[in-house]
């Protein structure tokens, strides 16, 4: 009886071993999906892990180790970040060798100005803004420099310098010096194996009837966002309100204007980030309604994710101040929110104020308060634009 229990038990582990077997890490996975993006670590606050940014898809990388939902992924020999799952496929040509950058074009059409790095393969790569001087500074990874040719022609408006540093033996830097002062917005990802950034230019006048403005009603339905301390009133629905008043001023000026929800619809809010990119505008705001534990918390902030923005985001908030009652709660940077992710154009987030506080909800049920606070960023979005000059 022994011998054969042991029999059975052996062949019960050899029927079930293909399964873990399957189960297995993948040595190497390739980016798929809507808008896959790379964290620094696997963090798990209300907004999850800080963002690295976003990465094109079909870029091959070797996995590390995996964390419940995420894959630790290799970028270079001295740099990893975090993938989630379901943005990849296991892939199979393990054939992984280092890339060669080569020669660069930069030129510009009547949109915008471009930067198109050739590569002998797609690789991870991140990007981020600085300020003053404004500059765009990519950094590409399992990359080394055969670049010795670097065309650059008159029709770039938005570029005044690009270069490289090979900052370690496999790690690429890569700076765009711009003209004017102020980010304006890229976009960054692969046409074939070449690395595309396309720059916008800040509009030549601050006139907002040339201009195109997406607001973005936070939550919406089954997302209904928080809700009101005495009122029970949902996020959602007074988000809408809000939205519909910008639209209504904005409109009145003739503006251009881009409702990402005009209804109670629940929209993912990777799908927002894809509708705005798609649709391109020049501003992009997002309206929320903000709630805390503590009921004496309340007032105004506004959010930005990169410190290109964070002067849009600032011309906001000091309008809004000028409402009475409504109280300061501040200008947040490094904002780790899915809609405001996008570097393409200026965004910014609104908290209006906090429904978790009686006061606050109150003016947020006032129809008067809700136009003054469309009115205000209305001026604040003009404010911005007159700087910019
Ligand atoms: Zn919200």
């Amino acid at each position: 009886m022994i011998i054969k229990k042991t029999i059975s038990i052996f062949t019960v582990w050899l029927l079930i071993q293909p399964v873990f077997a399957q189960d297995s890490i993948p040595s190497y996975i390739i980016t798929s999906g809507k808008l896959p993006q790379l964290a620094y670590s696997t963090g798990e606050d209300r907004l999850g892990s800080a963002k690295m940014g976003y990465i094109d898809t079909m870029v091959v990388m070797k996995v590390l180790d995996t964390v419940k939902n995420l894959y630790k992924v290799q970028l270079s020999s001295l740099h990893y970040a975090y993938l989630e799952k379901n943005y990849s496929q296991p892939f199979h040509d393990t054939t992984l060798s280092t890339v060669l950058c080569e020669s660069w074009k930069v030129n510009g059409n009547d949109e915008h100005d471009s930067v198109s790095i050739s590569l002998t393969g797609r690789v991870p790569y991140k990007s981020w803004m600085e300020i003053d001087p404004a500059r765009i500074k990519i950094e590409l990874y399992n990359v080394q420099s055969n670049t010795n040719w670097i065309t650059q022609l008159s029709t770039a408006k938005a570029i005044k310098n690009v270069w490289y540093e090979q900052t370690e033996n496999d790690v690429l830097q890569i700076t765009i010096e711009l003209t004017k002062q102020q980010q304006y917005g890229y976009s960054i990802g692969y046409n074939g194996k070449s690395l595309l950034v396309k720059i916008k230019r800040v509009p030549a006048t601050a006139d907002l009837k040339k201009m195109t403005i997406a607001i973005d009603a936070g939550h919406g339905g089954t997302n209904l966002g928080a809700s009101g301390v005495t009122s029970g009133i949902l996020e959602k629905n007074y988000t809408l309100l809000f939205a519909k008043e910008l639209q209504k001023i904005l409109k009145k000026q003739k503006i251009k204007v881009l409702m990402v929800r005009e209804t109670d619809t629940t929209i993912d809010n990777r799908d927002r980030v894809l509708w705005a990119q798609q649709n391109n505008p020049d501003l992009f705001i997002s309206f929320h309604l903000n709630s805390s534990g503590k009921s004496t918390t309340r007032g105004v902030s506004t959010y930005y994710k990169h410190i290109g923005y964070r002067s849009f985001t600032q011309s906001l908030l000091k309008r809004l101040l000028e409402i009475k009652g409504l109280e300061e709660f501040g200008n947040v940077g490094s904002f780790n929110f899915t809609p405001i992710q996008p570097t393409d154009y200026p965004s910014c987030l609104v908290e209006i104020a906090f429904l978790s506080n009686p006061q606050d909800e109150k003016m947020i049920l006032d129809s008067k308060f809700r136009t003054k606070v469309a009115n205000q960023v209305y001026l604040g979005i003009k404010d911005w634009m007159k700087s910019l000059k």
